[in-house]
């Protein structure tokens, strides 16, 4: 086993490089402090990831972004960025009862619109600030109820039902009889209780250049070290401060810690003294995503669509991305990654033949983040009783080592504005904290006089 202690001292040292990592790195730096980033994979972004497949650059992870999420919206803005969207919908699938059924855009929102737009309104009688989750005591009453019994009591024909669990299902990329219906109202609540604002928020407009060229840009200005390809086994917190242990031996040294790694899989990493129980047992819950990003190059040039399906379908949302050459390159969701492997590509097309019985899928591509141990999970989306049981834990550091990451946001939690939002506020919260512990060390080096 290979030791290389390393001598130097940060300020602190940043676990993981994506969003939260780099952005707590940047803010941290802007503050003058000396920063190391510790990421296990051998490149930034983390749940974010442009790979070239399909002869076109795909976003494997986070994608959408939108300009009321404004923290990602002003990092597009501060390195001017392009954002585009894909060719407009002709057509709407859905299936119910079994059935496959299409209409126009505006024919499939007609029949739906007061029904959605009245259960939108709904969160914001929980939510009334949409950056201060807890603030209503009224959201106590609601935490611990599934999506799924939500949807069963508000009165939905078994078309609606049907719908709606297709949608909901793919909000959560998990089963929403699994997800809490707080976490659904988090997302509608930005929206007024306006459909299509609230449609444009979470699946319209990607990065021109990718979420790539915007990590970069962060990055960059971050000026931290950066040490990839390294994974970090353990935390250790003593007088000093922090010793960081990556799986070959290798320790770093800090005052402070940021961890950035996902929830799931912060249960890898051994800290001493221990987290507390509850991060513990949040850690070991896991979250609702638990499904699959799926792209596929299908033959021809296709109308562009949206589909849904219900959550007990391999896909519950699919919807027509670009063209490349005389294809149609499609993206969708599942609720399960034991369903449905991406890289299946009879088994991505036998999907897809739900709604579109004659589909020629040439080839189909995806990552797996749920059985990738440094994610074990797509978006972050809560379970029932979680973001009542453990929001302010979360944000609660112990002693010199801090959690930040998308799941612990107040605004758009399990986006990547919430990582940004997180990382930077985080990022403060530590500067903070630096600053308290310097004073005190100089009040107790002032000589008796
Ligand atoms: C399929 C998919 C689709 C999505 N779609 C959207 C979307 O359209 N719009 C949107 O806004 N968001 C979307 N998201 C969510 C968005 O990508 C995330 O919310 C955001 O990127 C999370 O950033 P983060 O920094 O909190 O966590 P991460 O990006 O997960 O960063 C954590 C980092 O920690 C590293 N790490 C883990 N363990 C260790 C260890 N032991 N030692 C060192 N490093 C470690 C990881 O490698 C990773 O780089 C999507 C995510 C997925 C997976």
């Amino acid at each position: 086993m290979q030791n290389t202690t390393s001598r130097e001292r940060y300020d602190v040292i940043i676990i993981g490089g994506g969003f939260a990592g780099v952005s707590a790195a940047r803010e941290l730096r802007l503050l003058g402090h000396k920063v190391l980033i510790l990421e296990a994979r051998e490149r930034i972004g983390g749940r974010t990831w442009v790979d070239h497949r399909l002869d076109s650059n795909l976003e494997m992870g986070g994608t959408y972004v939108h300009w009321h999420q404004p923290h990602v919206w002003s990092e597009i803005m501060r390195y001017g960025l392009d954002i585009v969207s894909g060719p407009k919908t002709e057509k709407v699938y859905w299936i119910s009862d079994g059935r496959t059924y299409s209409a126009t855009p505006e024919e499939y929102k007609n029949k739906l619109r007061a029904t959605v737009q009245r259960l939108m309104r709904e969160s914001h009688r929980y939510i009334p600030l949409p950056f201060e989750p807890l603030h209503s005591p009224l959201l106590k009453e609601i935490d611990g109820m599934t999506a799924e019994e939500f949807m069963k009591q508000a009165g939905l024909t078994q078309e609606e039902y049907d719908i709606l669990h297709g949608w909901i299902a793919s909000d959560f990329c998990g089963a929403p009889s699994e997800g809490g219906v707080t976490q659904i109202f988090r997302w509608w609540v930005f929206s007024q209780g306006n459909w299509d604002t609230h449609s444009a928020m979470i699946s319209s407009y990607r990065l021109k250049d990718g979420t790539k060229a915007l990590i970069e840009h962060m990055s960059a200005d971050a000026k931290a070290d950066i040490r990839l390809s390294t994974i970090v086994t353990k935390v250790v917190q003593n007088r000093d401060g922090a010793v960081v242990t990556d799986q070959k031996g290798s320790e770093y040294l800090a005052d402070s810690v940021i961890v950035t790694v996902p929830l799931t899989t912060l249960q890898n990493i051994e800290f001493v003294p221990a987290l507390s129980l509850k991060k513990q047992a949040a850690s070991r819950e896991g979250q609702t995503s638990t499904g699959v990003k799926v792209w596929a190059r299908v033959k021809g040039r296709l109308e562009a669509f949206d589909a849904l399906a219900p959550g007990t379908y391999p896909l519950n949302s699919v919807h027509l991305d670009r063209y490349v050459e005389g294809d149609s390159i499609l993206v969708g969701f599942g609720p399960n990654a034991d369903w449905l492997d991406p890289m299946n590509r009879d088994g991505v097309e036998k999907a897809l033949r739900h709604w579109i019985p004659d589909i020629e899928v040439i080839e189909s591509t995806g990552h797996d983040w749920v059985n990738d141990e440094f994610s074990m999970e797509t978006w972050p989306m809560l379970k029932p009783k979680q973001l009542t049981s453990y929001f302010e834990e979360w944000n609660t550091p112990e002693n010199s080592v801090f959690l930040a990451g998308t799941t612990y946001a107040r605004g758009w939690a399990g986006f990547i504005d919430g990582a940004i939002e997180n990382g930077v506020t985080v990022g403060r919260r530590v500067h903070k904290y630096l600053r308290a512990e310097t004073a005190n060390q100089e009040r107790q080096h002032v000589p008796n006089l």
